[in-house]
């Protein structure tokens, strides 16, 4: 039925695989041998998905399916005593179903709703601001199999979390305006306007929009869009609130960039943390084919363009662009080499414009109100505003669409962070600054962030916050590339090292030439930017490291070889004098 439904297309598999999830808990071995067989798939191939995304499983989950956020913020606002809390109540050891099959409590990567921590999902529906009194009753709802649906409505409650409205989240576009004045002032004109605009790539990269699309514009064959809505910077949120209330501006912005190539399709990939949006989006696609603004024919423009929307399973490289057309493709998602850009070859071998949510938002609004609308804000290599989300500690957490070029020290004064010691701009791959670089801007030029802002106090542990990162790298690896699997896992070591008051000065030193190696020789952006949160901790607070070392020692080895080798001994019957390790 699954496979029917989506008419036996091989790159609908991951979408296929959600779906028996959803229904069975887990993904059986038997539907993977089925999808294998009917998709005309190598088994490994289907497995290998199955494996990959932190979403499915090839063991059962329990009945109650419970994910806390584990964001360094989520940590902040007590997600790990909540957590801990609800599996003591239950009986739970993490990660593993209770053995009559009732209930899951795992921790996942951050759910998105840092700014109303702690949150989480239970059967895929977002649960925020958790309580410990919350927790108890949610731990005897489960007991007494009270089904999701009608637990408390306000604990799935979430807000849209805005602060400051700036431009675009100012204005909104009347269903398809902005498609009839693109089309109106002509195509070829409508891209001039948004490379007149300087709008850049707001995922972080800064890649100028406009310059994108001309690339795709003129090459010759098959083209596609596709939306980046992956959203999975820790710390990120702005996206969410784009996808819930700014709908028709994203589909309108993928339109007019699918009317200009020529691309009759286009897909959404919208993280699997928000799959409680989607009957959203769906009623607003479907609103928008009833009106003629999707299908053919669109808006009488003698050209077809449809979007569809494609549900994520839990994987941060994903974000990465080339990791996300993989796992458009119902694959794993492993980074492209590249070049060649996806420009070139793309989704299916073909041509893609890939932008993100924020991006294809200001290029429908620059459609409609013109270049100079846009680029009168901002700053002059950054034009425009951005949006960011902000949370950690400060009187005010939520979204701030602020003009680029904004300080950090402004940023902290308008959301009451003025206490703030520490700023991480950008997420765990983003740049951390601490008071003297409060005056840094917050723009391509200097602070470069696809939007999430995380603000720490001086009660922070700067080492611990580090540490956290350096866990979250060595989990989110794809493993495709050495330096990075195994870079990200020996950071990690170190960093526990260090922060368990077990370093020497010796292991810091090794961690600088670590951290200069995974960043030279990972193969995509994941592994470039791993080490960034330890190397600017270390130079902005060197003190909360030094007072972590041991003194005494210049060297403490990491284990003990000898009692690492006892058992190999003892399997072989080895005990002479020639097997002894000698430390002299
Ligand atoms: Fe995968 Fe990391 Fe290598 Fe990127 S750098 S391809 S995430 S292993």
């Amino acid at each position: 039925d699954i496979a029917a439904r989506h008419l036996h297309a091989r790159h609908r598999l991951l979408q296929m695989l959600r779906e028996v999830q959803a229904t069975r808990s887990y993904v059986p071995e038997e539907a993977i041998q089925f999808f294998a067989h009917v998709l005309n798939l190598p088994i490994a191939r289907v497995r290998g998905c199955v494996e990959f995304y932190s979403f499915l499983h090839t063991t059962p989950r329990g009945q109650f399916d419970v994910y806390f956020s584990d964001s360094v913020t989520d940590r902040m606002a007590g997600s790990q005593i909540v957590a801990k809390r609800l599996a003591e109540r239950l009986g739970v050891t993490f990660d593993k179903p209770r053995p009559d099959g009732r209930v899951t409590v795992s921790l996942t990567s951050c759910t998105g709703h840092c700014e109303q921590a702690p949150a989480g999902l239970v059967n895929g529906r977002v649960f925020t601001r958790m309580t410990e009194a919350r927790i108890e009753k949610m731990a005897s709802l489960i007991e007494h199999r009270v089904p999701v649906s009608e637990w408390p409505a306000d604990w799935f409650h979430v807000d849209d979390g805005i602060r400051e409205r700036g431009i675009t989240l100012d204005t909104f576009i009347p269903p398809g305006e902005a498609i009839r004045t693109a089309l109106a002032r002509g195509l070829p004109a409508t891209l001039d306007e948004v490379e007149h605009s300087g709008l850049q790539g707001r995922g972080g990269a800064g890649f100028p929009v406009g310059r994108k699309w001309r690339g795709a514009y003129e090459m010759k064959g098959t083209h596609y869009i596709t939306c980046n809505a992956d959203e999975g910077e820790p710390g990120t949120f702005k996206d969410r609130v784009l996808l819930a209330k700014y709908a028709d501006e994203l589909f309108e912005g993928m339109t007019i960039a699918g009317l200009l190539v020529g691309a009759k399709k286009g897909y959404v990939y919208v993280r699997g943390e928000y799959e409680y949006m989607m009957e959203g989006l769906q009623t607003v696609l479907a609103e928008r084919r009833a009106a003629g603004l999707l299908g053919d024919n669109v808006c009488e423009s003698g050209l077809d363009f449809d979007l569809r929307i494609h549900l994520g399973a839990g994987a941060y490289v994903c974000g990465e662009q080339s990791a996300l057309l993989e796992s458009l493709e119902g694959k794993r998602g492993i980074p492209r080499v590249r070049p060649p850009s996806a420009v070139k070859i793309g989704l299916f071998g073909q041509s893609t414009i890939n932008n993100n949510v924020e991006s294809f938002v200001q290029a429908a609004q620059i459609a409609w109100k013109g270049a100079e609308w846009f680029s009168s804000h901002g700053e002059a290599k950054s034009r425009g505003t951005k949006l960011l989300s902000v949370a950690g500690d400060c009187m005010r957490p939520g979204i701030y669409e602020l003009p680029l070029g904004t300080t950090v020290r402004e940023l902290l004064a308008r959301c009451g962070g003025e206490n703030a010691k520490a700023v991480q701009v950008g997420g765990p791959a983003g740049t951390c600054v601490g008071r003297d670089e409060f005056d840094r801007r917050v723009s391509y030029a200097d602070l470069a962030t696809g939007g999430s802002i995380m603000v720490f106090n001086d009660l922070r542990d700067m080492v611990d916050v580090a540490r956290q990162f350096a866990h979250f790298f060595a989990h989110e690896s794809c493993g495709f590339c050495t330096p990075c699997r195994v870079g990200t896992q020996m950071l990690k070591h170190y960093a526990d090292k260090i922060a368990d008051g077990q370093g020497t000065k010796r292991d810091l030193e090794q961690v600088r030439s670590l951290c200069d190696f995974v960043k030279g020789y990972s193969h995509c952006g994941l592994g470039e930017t791993a080490p960034n949160t330890l190397l600017d901790t270390m130079k902005s607070f060197p003190e909360e490291y030094s007072s972590r070392l041991l003194a005494e020692a210049d060297f403490v080895p990491d284990f003990d070889l000898d009692a690492s080798v006892t058992e190999s001994r003892a399997l072989t019957g080895r005990q002479d004098q020639l097997d002894q390790i000698h430390s002299d």
